[in-house]
């Protein structure tokens, strides 16, 4: 098997306009030369393509944090897919929680939007998690589960998508889980995408983990066993955090 090259992600949400994000961009841009693992930074859309301009010849990606499942046509404030790779974009974020929380998507949605973006040929980067509730049920692996299997499609590869595991109660909280409860879904997402897309895929498949990522406990969770790399959000958003994020990569 392949080694899969870690992936730090930075969901940088409704936060910044021009000067700030391209500055933000270029930082990252230039820290980035000299690292070894993969790094993506999602805007928000209005600044996609400054962010683009200010990446171009680096070797940061570009992605949007969510796309719509159609093409185009009438759906006022979407922004689809094929717009995304149209201005630079590599990746798009699907089914974030905060998605699935403010805007009632469900993994049926996710999964249009998922295939939009492999349509479009965008790597989708398909957010799964269980929430509080659920993790203190004892639910968690059967939630996460059936979102992997709602959400990811029957045709997906290790290529074109990447499944980031983002405990809903860990985004923004400042809390983790375990690193033992991490290895636990994490092993868990794995065994859930061999099941539906074959060995192969689900070997050379990145796995990324997402809540309250910062430079101060990214080096043990990124040892973990199936850890491919985080989705980072409040600290993708100052150059520092994010790219020494990137430097606890094993
Ligand atoms: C996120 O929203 O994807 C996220 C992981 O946020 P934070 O790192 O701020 O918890």
């Amino acid at each position: 098997m392949a080694a899969r090259q870690p992936l730090i992600a930075g969901n940088w949400k409704m936060n910044g306009l021009c000067a700030g994000g391209v500055a933000l961009a270029e930082a990252v841009a230039k820290g980035a030369g000299g690292l070894a693992c993969a790094f993506v930074v999602c805007p928000p859309a209005t600044l996609l393509a400054p962010v683009a301009a200010a990446l171009k010849g680096s070797r940061v990606g570009l992605g949007g944090q969510d796309c719509h499942a159609k093409d185009k046509g009438a759906h006022t404030g979407d922004i689809s897919a094929a717009m995304l790779a149209d201005i630079g974009c590599n990746h798009v974020i699907v089914g974030h929680s905060e998605r699935r929380t403010d805007h009632g998507e469900t993994d049926a949605v996710v999964h249009a939007k998922a295939l939009a973006a492999h349509a479009a040929g965008l790597v989708a980067i398909v957010c799964v998690g269980e929430s509080e509730a659920e993790r203190d049920g004892g639910r968690t692996l059967d939630v996460v589960g059936r979102q992997v299997k709602g959400s990811v499609p029957s045709g997906a590869t290790a290529a074109n998508t990447v499944v980031a595991y983002e405990p809903v109660w860990a985004i923004g909280s400042g809390r983790t889980p375990t690193p033992a409860q991490i290895r636990e879904v994490h092993g868990h997402i794995r065994k859930t995408v061999a099941a539906c897309l074959g060995k192969a895929q689900a070997d050379g498949m990145r796995l990324l983990y997402g809540g309250s990522v910062k430079p101060s406990n990214a080096t043990e969770i990124l040892a973990l066993d199936d850890v491919d790399g985080a989705l980072v959000g409040g600290a993708s958003l100052v150059a520092e955090d994010f790219l020494a994020i990137g430097k606890s990569c094993p």
